[in-house]
């Protein structure tokens, strides 16, 4: 990871080469953990004078900072109490208690267990979707903390433990902060703000799809009121605490699943003339599938990533088997290079195998699409960026994980941001975003609280710099 030097913080680039959205992985590393809340500037403070806020904008700001010590807290027990994707029933119930309070009519039970409330402005005017994903991880938490979590869960037909070890509890807490204080001004807004609390952004079984953002839009969450654009954020660590990140045009990859199954002929391992080694055959196939990325992907259009993440096969030393397993992932930014990337794991896999007699069956499992920011929208939107954290906004790099977001933003002008959750001084030894060992520094978590409900207010107030 590299940085160059910050030449302008809006233009400043960011080496965001470890974040894992959507890859388990495990860090090594021991965490310091050093909870703090920090005050943030305010936006009124001098030296903040060309991007001051408005009254509008300084009254949802003193409501969050009164509010702060229940968007922990709300983190907290979220934390303590994490529900697997598809499994987020008590969450959604929280979710739902907490909107009701606000004064909020909500529609619970969407896409399984997604809430979306609407908060409907004094004035008429646009409506603006925020979105914040609910679902954890079956992953044991590591980390020493007073709410750490202790639940289980079964995956896979196998009993786990259960970790918001992707920060969906951060994210859900923000949201709810920032209802809380969109809320008290919606008498000032100009328009409607939709809350979309959704299950199953970290994936499910084949046979519950489709699940979460997919299903939340074929059910209607973007349609009444109609939604004209959609935000949402994303915590993650190795970045310091309340920076925040955006990027222009593709920024998540689509992620597609692919299995190909080698068909040989079985035989005595002391006679391998007498059968068709599907190992060798299957060999041959992950060697000649790196081709694809250092041979024939324009990588000046749009990087790709094609990787086998498992070779099963044979059960003893001297059986050759009938078959072989390989499943991996493709990572692509653009619609024509995911086509062609699918067309050549299929041809590579189909003539390998043709070439040494035997047979491929190949499977390809399209994932979440890419996840594109609308370039006007990002461009109209950084100064409220400035405005929240002033000093402290990058531009990043694309990243190769992949997330649900996709579904909103490709129907709707989007714009997905990241929002550093490391301790300055943990960067370079922080555990990713999946790991046991993920920590979220709560101070960042009311800079993503008032990103979400200045980029709603400013928005539909259809200025995003100036009273
Ligand atoms: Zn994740
Ligand atoms: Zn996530």
């Amino acid at each position: 990871m590299h940085r160059r030097p910050l030449h302008s913080p809006l233009r400043a680039r960011l080496g965001l080469a470890c974040l894992a959205l959507a890859l388990a992985c495990a860090c090594a590393g021991t965490p310091v953990f050093t909870p703090r809340l920090v005050s943030h500037s305010s936006p009124h403070a001098a030296g903040a004078a060309p991007l001051a806020a408005s009254p509008l904008a300084a009254a949802i700001d003193a409501r969050l900072a009164a509010s702060e010590s229940k968007l922990i807290a709300w983190r907290r027990h979220l934390h303590q109490h994490p529900e697997l994707s598809n499994r987020e029933v008590e969450t959604a119930r929280f979710v739902a208690d907490r909107l009701r309070e606000m004064g909020l009519e909500l529609r619970t039970g969407v896409a399984r267990h997604g809430v979306v409330a609407v908060i409907r402005g004094g004035k008429p005017g646009p409506v603006v979707a925020l979105r914040a994903d609910m679902d954890a991880l079956p992953v044991t938490e590591e980390v020493d903390l007073p709410f750490k979590s202790t639940a289980q869960g079964t995956y896979e037909g196998r009993t786990v433990g259960v970790m918001h070890a992707c920060g969906h509890d951060a994210h859900t807490a923000m949201l709810l902060a920032a209802a809380d204080a969109l809320v008290s001004v919606r008498a000032e807004l100009s328009g409607s703000v939709v809350l979309i609390f959704q299950p199953a952004e970290e994936g499910v079984p084949r046979d519950e799809h489709p699940a979460g953002a997919e299903l939340m839009v074929k059910e209607g969450v973007l349609d009444d009121p109609r939604v004209d654009v959609v935000f949402g954020l994303h915590v993650f660590a190795g970045r310091p605490t309340g920076q925040v990140g955006w990027r222009s045009g593709p920024v998540l990859a689509a992620a597609d699943k692919f299995e190909i199954q080698v068909i040989g002929h079985q035989t005595h391992g002391s006679k391998p003339w007498s059968g068709i080694d599907p190992i060798v055959v299957a060999s041959e196939i992950v060697g000649a599938l790196q081709t694809i990325v250092s041979r024939t992907v324009d990588l000046t259009n749009e990087p790709a990533v094609v990787t086998v993440g498992q070779f099963e096969s044979g059960v003893r030393n001297n059986i050759i088997p009938d078959r072989a397993r390989l499943v991996g992932t493709i990572r692509t930014f653009d619609a024509a290079m995911r086509e062609d990337v699918h067309a050549r794991v299929q041809r590579i896999a189909e003539n390998v195998a043709a070439a040494h007699g035997a047979r491929v069956e190949v499977k390809l499992e399209p994932g979440y699409p890419v996840t594109a920011n609308d370039a006007a929208l990002t461009e109209r939107m950084l100064p409220t960026l400035e405005r929240v954290a002033p000093g402290d906004v990058v531009e990043v790099r694309k990243i190769t994980g992949a997330e649900d977001f996709a579904y909103y933003a490709s129907r709707v002008p989007g714009l997905f941001l990241f929002l550093g959750v490391t301790p300055p001084d943990r960067v370079a030894t922080a555990d990713s975003n999946h790991s046991p060992r993920f920590y979220v520094d709560e101070s960042a978590l009311p800079t993503g609280a008032r990103l979400l409900a200045h980029l709603a207010a400013d928005y539909l107030a259809g200025d995003t710099s100036l009273p």
